[in-house]
């Protein structure tokens, strides 16, 4: 595997661009040898700038859900990219698509489109915030919920000010919820929820029922909104919203990522209760109502409708997790793999308590070079394109790497 063109262009991007990437995307975070650059990708895989192949287990961080370069739904894109994207005014499939999300969605009566899903969690915590003209708003400790300043995870370029009305909570811990309510007294708006535990360097949980309910409750004894964001999970455990599993329905649902598998578009859903709110709240953007991304998501949601991705995609996600459980029966070393099955994370515990990230970026290395894209740190996503053949080649690749990581350490 030679990586030549990607040190060419990281070297060039050092120079005009700050460290070189930003963001999440940013390899930095990563291994070293890990490609920064891409060019081309078409249903499971990944091909980077040197044209080496990777079965794509991060599905560009959610986006892409089906697979990339989706036929039906790209061809929507194009479709109405001929005829009109960015206009004027938007095209009637924001009508359709606002009915598709209502119809799809049991909490929901009405959508507002976006681009991001900071736009959108964004939108959510105006719109609790106007809602009763609230202004404290409850958010888990180590949730993630976008990069915006009241939400970014680093504190460069945020001012105390813009953190002034948050209170933390832990989640899945009902007391703590509650005592977090209390210190908002009167001035509560509303409560963030992540519809599992997905945060980073930390074993993924199941939402308890007990804490959901109760943060409905809660919600509804202070008059505030319960805000779900969906922007990683959602479409990926249910085909309404996540908690509809569970028998909690929010006010507020944000959606991002992979609404039209890939192409542009994210969406805040509301509760009839919370229309008025979103109808005082002043937020739009250049990119918002173009028409491409939205045909392309009508045709995503009816694929989500119409089809078995979902179960497809659960039965791969299952498929790994037995296969890396084997492997770590057969070799006897401890791998701890948590969350849904089909968005998985894999981390290596130290035997005190914590993960070796050490093993875990080798990890990771190993299966790099064996052509496959896998993340140390974060929930990983399976895909509706992956296939058998893709699962066992990679739990193939992950016996051969940890028999070297074995062979390395025992010399
Ligand atoms: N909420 C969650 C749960 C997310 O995972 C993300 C993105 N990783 C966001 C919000 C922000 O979405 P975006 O990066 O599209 O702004």
């Amino acid at each position: 595997m030679t990586l030549e063109k990607d040190a060419e262009l990281k070297a060039r991007a050092e120079k005009v661009i700050p460290n070189g990437m930003y963001g999440h995307e940013w390899v930095g975070l990563l291994m070293p040898g890990t490609p920064q650059f891409f060019s081309r990708a078409k249903g499971a895989y990944l091909w980077d700038v040197d044209d080496n192949r990777y079965v794509d287990f991060m599905c560009a961080y959610g986006p892409q859900l089906l697979g990339y370069g989706h036929p039906e739904v790209d061809a929507a894109y194009i479709d109405q990219l001929q005829k009109m994207d960015v206009g004027t005014g938007p095209t009637a499939h924001i009508v359709e698509l606002a009915e598709k999300w209502v119809s799809m969605v049991d909490h929901a009566d009405w959508a507002m489109f976006c681009k991001n899903g900071t736009d959108a969690t964004t939108m959510a915590l105006m719109a609790a915030r106007a809602y009763r003209d609230k202004k404290k708003i409850l958010i888990a400790n180590g949730a993630y919920h976008g990069a915006s300043n009241w939400c970014t995870p680093f504190p460069h370029g945020v001012t105390d000010e813009d953190r002034a009305h948050f209170i933390s909570y832990t989640y899945n811990d009902v007391e703590s919820l509650e005592a977090a309510v209390a210190e908002a007294g009167d001035d509560l708006a509303g409560i963030f929820a992540s519809p599992f535990k997905h945060d980073v360097f930390t074993p993924q949980e199941l939402p308890d029922p007990a804490y959901a309910k109760r943060a409905r409750e809660l919600c509804d004894e202070k008059d505030a909104l319960l805000i779900v964001d969906e922007i990683r999970a959602g479409l990926r455990i249910a085909r309404d919203a996540s908690w509809s599993l569970i028998g909690v329905k929010p006010d507020l649902t944000s959606w991002g990522k992979s609404l039209a598998n890939g192409h542009p578009i994210s969406a805040l859903l509301g509760s009839e209760k919370a229309k008025e709110a979103a109808g005082k709240i002043y937020v739009t953007g250049s990119f918002w109502f173009a028409g491409a991304a939205m045909a392309a998501s009508l045709v995503t949601l009816k694929l989500v409708e119409e089809t078995d991705y979902l179960e497809r995609m659960i039965s791969m996600g299952d498929r790994l997790r037995d296969g890396l459980d084997e492997i770590a029966k057969r070799r006897s070393i401890e791998i701890s793999q948590s969350g849904p099955s089909q968005m998985p994370l894999i981390m290596f515990p130290d035997g005190k308590g914590g993960y070796d990230m050490d093993i875990g970026y080798k990890f990771c290395t190993g299966l790099l070079g064996r052509g496959v894209y896998f993340h140390p740190w974060h929930n990983m996503f399976i895909s509706a394109a992956m296939t058998d053949a893709d699962i066992d080649l990679t739990v193939q690749a992950a016996d051969d790497t940890l028999a070297e990581l074995l062979q390395v350490s025992a010399a």
